[in-house]
Order: structure tokens, then C-alpha cells, then sequence
């Protein structure tokens, strides 16, 4: 009996097993340099950045070196031990090239080996033709970064040199000068709201006065519809950084005794974070009724938090599980890839036709769980629900490194798929056309 049931089982396994190595099974030699050229060619949709505007930059002290710092360098040089004052001396005082260098120095030789580091080495390789970053090259490098803002760099790395044709920005920091370049807002000033004086503010701002809840909503509304007006395409809500992304359905009535609580209070008063969470949920859903309303997507920060903020509970992407549910007509994105919560993500992507993922900031993260990630989502998720490029990153000559590992990442796991059959080379073409471009001019509505 226990043989019968063992060779049951032996068969079991290699029918599996040749039925999984049957699925595609044509392979032409040179497939693999043929996935990389392909990569190569392909236009980029660059999901998020931050880049600093770059005429605002050359009335800056940081168009040196230290511009390529920015953040993931510093945070790396702050988990190595940087005090937080050093940090601000770098920002506030003008310090000459190899003064900076000298202060850096110790926290660059304790975190040399972290992803962001060898990205930067990377991209002054490649853009300035300079191989280390040390006492010997920190003021040749920062003469080379300033030559060449004096010219047309910022396109000639996105446009020219990493292809890109669409970059979503956080924020609308990079003008209309740049006719590639789209936005989406934030609305912290009501998802975060504590203060009697962010009340008066915001009505400041918004040059109508708020003395009720209805106010309130409505400034919201009128925010929402002028950032229409300006070209937004998307929310960005990255209240992570402040609270936790458990959002409660709120009755108006919770959310007015809050709101008069706040607004009878003295110019200082300020709510816990536990007092004022009704209030902010409540917004929250005004928020994504609009968002619903006008059909515009909605991305989430989940996961890591950048500048040393470390509550990663309050980014763990189940949390807006109810969410997904109650707006089935938002098409919500993750972003970071959730890190590290990427099997969680799968499993969200996975039973959410609303829920997408989006890899940005994960190459500068480890590129190792990228690559184990993008392999699984490829399995477990539609094609079409995944964006695997956007730089999150300040300059353009870390957005251009990042995207080197992107390629080369997408590259590696498209060419594994195919070697074990999992894929054909005309599939793996495909997935990687929607993944770096074409899902991201959908999902932003950009067709
Ligand atoms: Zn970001």
C-alpha cells in the first residue's frame, strides 16, 4: 500500500514537473543579450521623483558633490553614526568641496558598501568620468557637476540618456518647463491635521475662513479641484511618516466633536495623535471621494520610511485592506514595492483588482529584494498591475543610476524566466515593455 501510494506521488512529481518545463520550451541562442538590447531600447515612465528644480539648484550651496548625497547617502551617514548637528552643518553652512568631504569622510568609510553609495559611484563613473569619490576627486567632480547645469544636463540625462518620456513628480518643485514632467499632490494639511493653527493657516492659504467642519471639507474640495485645474494626476498620501495608514470609517458627528474641540481651542492647542486620528480619518474619506469622483488614482507610501523615521507599523500596507475594499472604482498603487513587506504586497496586488505595485526607491533600497520580488510578482500578479521603475531621488544623476539597476535587474529576472521555460523570449519582451513603460501611461491615464 505504502509503495502504491509512493509511486502515486513519484508520478505525481514528474508529470508536474514536465508540465512546467513543457510551457515554453523554444529557446534560440542569444536570448539573453537579445532581453538586454531589447531593455535597452525601451522608452522609461518614471513613476516618482523628487528632483530639486535645476535653476533653483545653482543658487544653491549643495551643486557640488554633496548634491548627489541627497537623502539616501545622509540617512546612510546618520545610521553610521553622523550626528544630527553635523547633518545641518552640512545644509546651513557654505562649505568649500573638501571641507564637506572632511566632515563626510568617516560616515562615507562606515557605509561605502550600502546600495545608494555604490549607485552614486556608478553614476559619476558614467556621467563625469570619475572613479572614486575620495579627497582627490570630491573637487574635480563638484567643478564637473556645476559645468555641466550651466547647460542643458537635467534633459540630456532624462531625455537623452535614460529615455524616459514620462516622470511623475512628488510635488510640483520642477515647473512648467518641463512639458514631460507631471504631478501628483499631497493633501497633508487635512490628513495630519493636530493644531488650531494649521486651521488658521490652511484658511489663510486658501483665503477662505474655516469655522465649521462643512469648511473644513469644503477647503479641501476646493484645493482638490484647483490642483485638477494645475494638471495633478494623481494623490500622494504619505501620511505614514506621521501616523499610522489604519484609516476608520468615521461618522460626521465623531468627526465634528473633534474638529470643535480643535477650533475653540487657544492658537497653541494641539490634539494627540490618538484624539485627532477620527478627524483625520474622516478627511481621509472626503479625500478619496473626490479622488473616486475625479477618477484619479491614488498612491500610497508603504513601507520603509526615508530620513530616519522608523515606525514601520504604521506603513505595513494591510492596514488599507478596508480601503481597497470600500473604493473598488480608486485604482490604488504601493509604493517602494512595500518594503519589506513585498510578500504581503503580493498577496494585496494579487486579490485587489484595485491594488497595483510600484518599485520605485526599492533599487536603492537592496536591489536583492527587487530581484526576489519581481520575480514572485511575476508569478503571482497580472502583468498589468506592475510599475517597475521610478527613481524617487533628488538629481538627475541618481535617478540615471538607478535606473542602470532597474534595467539591469528587470533584465536579469526576465532572462531566468526564460531559460527555465517559465516565459518565451517574445513574452519576456512584452512583460518588460509594460512594466517599465506602458503600465504606468495607463495607470496615470496619460493615453
Ligand atoms: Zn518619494
Amino acid at each position: 500500500m505504502r509503495f502504491r501510494i509512493s509511486m502515486i506521488i513519484l508520478l505525481t512529481v514528474i508529470i508536474s514537473t514536465e508540465t512546467q518545463e513543457q510551457i515554453k520550451t523554444s529557446l534560440n541562442p542569444g536570448y539573453e543579450q537579445r532581453i538586454k538590447d531589447y531593455v535597452d531600447t525601451l522608452k522609461i515612465f518614471d513613476t516618482h521623483e523628487h528632483m530639486f528644480n535645476p535653476e533653483m539648484l545653482k543658487s544653491t550651496n549643495f551643486l557640488d558633490f554633496s548634491l548627489l548625497l541627497q537623502q539616501n547617502s545622509y540617512d546612510g551617514f546618520v545610521s553610521a553614526g553622523m550626528p544630527d548637528s553635523t547633518l545641518k552643518q552640512l545644509f546651513i553652512e557654505p562649505l568649500a568641496p573638501k571641507e564637506k568631504w572632511e566632515i563626510i569622510r568617516p560616515y562615507w568609510n562606515n557605509s561605502f558598501n550600502t546600495v545608494y553609495n555604490r549607485i552614486l559611484l556608478l553614476a559619476i563613473k558614467n556621467l563625469y568620468g570619475i572613479d572614486d569619490l575620495n579627497e582627490s576627486t570630491v573637487e574635480t567632480l563638484s567643478l564637473k557637476i556645476r559645468k555641466a547645469y550651466e547647460g542643458d544636463w537635467f534633459n540630456h540625462v532624462l531625455k537623452d540618456l535614460c529615455r524616459i518620456d514620462y516622470v511623475i513628480e512628488d510635488g510640483e518643485n520642477v515647473g512648467d518647463k518641463y512639458d514631460y514632467f507631471r504631478y501628483a499632490k499631497r493633501f497633508n494639511s487635512w490628513l495630519t491635521l493636530r493644531t488650531k493653527y494649521s486651521i488658521d493657516s490652511l484658511a489663510v492659504m486658501e483665503v477662505e475662513p474655516i469655522y465649521t467642519l462643512e469648511d473644513y471639507v469644503k477647503s479641501l474640495k476646493n484645493a482638490f479641484e484647483s490642483a485638477l485645474k494645475k494638471g495633478m494626476v494623481a494623490v500622494k498620501i504619505n501620511v505614514s511618516y506621521k501616523r499610522t495608514i489604519s484609516f476608520d470609517n468615521v461618522t460626521p458627528e465623531t468627526a465634528r466633536k473633534v474638529f470643535h474641540s480643535l477650533i475653540n481651542g487657544n492658537e497653541d492647542f494641539t490634539l494627540s495623535p490618538q484624539e485627532a486620528k477620527p478627524l483625520q480619518d474622516y478627511m481621509l474619506h472626503q479625500l478619496l471621494a473626490l479622488a473616486e469622483k475625479y477618477k484619479m488614482p491614488v498612491a500610497f507610501h508603504t513601507g520603509l520610511q526615508a530620513g530616519g523615521i522608523n515606525i514601520i507599523d504604521n506603513s505595513d500596507p494591510r492596514l488599507l485592506a478596508n480601503l481597497f475594499s470600500e473604493y473598488p472604482d480608486i485604482n490604488f498603487v504601493l509604493f517602494h514595492g512595500s518594503y519589506p513587506f513585498g510578500g504581503e504586497l503580493t498577496t494585496l496586488a494579487r486579490n485587489f483588482k484595485n491594488v497595483y505595485i510600484d518599485m520605485n526607491w526599492t533599487y536603492s533600497i537592496s536591489p536583492a529584494y527587487a530581484e526576489r520580488y519581481l520575480n514572485e510578482w511575476i508569478e503571482a500578479v497580472p502583468v498589468s498591475k506592475i510599475m517597475a521603475f521610478g527613481g524617487d531621488q533628488r538629481c538627475v544623476e541618481n535617478t540615471y543610476g538607478n535606473l542602470l539597476i532597474a534595467k539591469q535587474i528587470v533584465s536579469d529576472v526576465l532572462i531566468e524566466k526564460v531559460r527555465n521555460g517559465y516565459l518565451s523570449e517574445s513574452e519576456a519582451k512584452t512583460v518588460a515593455k509594460m512594466i517599465l513603460h506602458d503600465n504606468g501611461v495607463k495607470f496615470y491615464n496619460l493615453n
